[in-house]
């Protein structure tokens, strides 16, 4: 998916709007439109990676998307009750959007394995 059309990419170059929460020199986080717990907050990188073996093929350093979801979790009240960060990849795992995004889940007891 060329940047262009890219969903993620548009709120990043903020054309579409989002809930943005936190942000950082290489990432963003904003609410999830549709939530499934009381904290659901996406992480993105600023720059358009597909998967997360997309982003580290092409050498791109995924710390600062790991600092920002751990950052948001803190801020967000989640930090010492628990949270789960999920990165979803390709249809199995119903990754929808094909730009890397970490959900920050957070705010309720969750069920292991997920669904
Ligand atoms: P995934 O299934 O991991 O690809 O998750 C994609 C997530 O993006 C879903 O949880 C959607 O609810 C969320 N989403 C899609 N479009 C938007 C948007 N414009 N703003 C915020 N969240 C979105």
């Amino acid at each position: 998916v060329p940047d262009s059309v890219c969903i993620f990419c548009k709120i990043v170059a903020g054309e579409i709007p989002a809930d943005i929460v936190a942000e950082s020199d290489s990432a963003i986080a904003f609410r999830d439109i549709s939530p499934q717990a009381p904290v659901h907050v996406l992480v993105i990188p600023r720059e358009h990676h597909a998967t997360l073996a997309d982003m580290l093929a092409a050498g791109a350093d995924i710390t600062g998307v790991f600092n920002l979801a751990t950052s948001v979790a803190s801020a967000e009240g989640v930090a010492d009750s628990g949270y789960r960060l999920v990165v979803n990849t390709n249809a199995d795992a119903n990754q929808t959007v094909f730009h890397l995004h970490v959900h920050v889940i957070g705010g309720r007891v969750m069920a292991w394995p997920p669904g």
